[in-house]
């Protein structure tokens, strides 16, 4: 059984004690998520340390939004795994569409931050996902495809059990315009059989692959209730005690 997650990027918002009242609430209610869903909540860096703290004696885990693509040393501004590991963070985005289209970060750089995640015990959650025009031109299984194959497929079995995949077409993040199940499942279901041509059946079958781009509570049932869907990585609506929550508990019942 693959497990079902819904991860809250909250992106460039929040100020600390904004961000702590939103874990705190969240926290409050975690009774309400079915015990067979995972919950990750990814605030800015700088607050990892102290929503760790908030979310001592929780299930709710912790991710930060991106990490450095090198060990350590003079590189101002970055934050490297093992930094981002020893605030008791689990989990880390790589290759956000925001950040290969505004910090130019290409396949390479991120390949080179996964490996880094990996060696320092966090779960990669590899963003990949085709812009408008992608679609428009009927490329978007081809980019998907090349995007992975030029970062997740490069790593050795062991390494690649570890990443968790998050779908999100660029054309729905943001800008309330979702991908209808039927487009999110075809994709899903295309990624995984990538899974198996690069790995084993058994790989694809365990692999978890997430949907992101404008899902809320209005649709997340619909996006969850398809097979290859494994839940959300959720942006705006995170920032929504009420609608994160309402999200966690959208998936059908087995
Ligand atoms: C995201 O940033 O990963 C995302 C899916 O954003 P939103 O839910 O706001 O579209």
């Amino acid at each position: 059984m693959r497990s079902k997650i819904v991860a809250g990027n909250w992106k460039m918002n929040q100020t600390l004690l904004e961000g702590k009242d939103l874990a705190q609430n969240i926290k409050d209610q975690e009774k309400d998520i079915p015990e067979n869903v995972k919950t990750v909540i990814i605030p800015p860096f700088i607050h990892l340390s102290e929503i760790s703290k908030v979310l001592e004696s929780s299930s709710i885990k912790l991710g930060a939004q991106n990490c450095a693509d090198e060990e350590t040393g003079a590189y101002t501004g970055e934050v490297s795994a093992q930094m981002i590991q020893s605030t008791g963070a689990q989990y880390v985005i790589i290759g956000h569409s925001e950040r290969r289209a505004y910090f130019y970060e290409d396949d390479k750089t991120l390949l080179k931050k996964l490996k880094l995640a990996i060696k320092h015990d966090l779960y990669p959650i590899l963003c990949c996902g085709e812009s408008l025009k992608d679609r428009e031109n009927n490329q978007h299984f081809e980019v998907v495809s090349k995007q992975l194959n030029n970062s997740i497929f490069e790593l050795e079995p062991l390494s690649f059990s570890r990443v968790i995949i998050a779908y999100e077409p660029v054309w729905a993040i943001g800008t309330g315009k979702t991908a209808t199940p039927e487009i999110a499942q075809e994709m899903h279901n295309h990624i995984r059989n990538l899974v198996q041509e690069n790995y084993t059946d058994e790989a694809a079958k365990e692999k978890v692959i997430l949907y992101g781009g404008s899902c809320k509570p209005s649709n997340a049932m619909e996006l969850f209730k398809q097979p290859d869907i494994d839940g959300g990585l959720i942006g705006g609506a995170s920032l929504k005690p009420n609608d994160f929550l309402e999200i966690c508990k959208s998936f059908p019942k087995t």
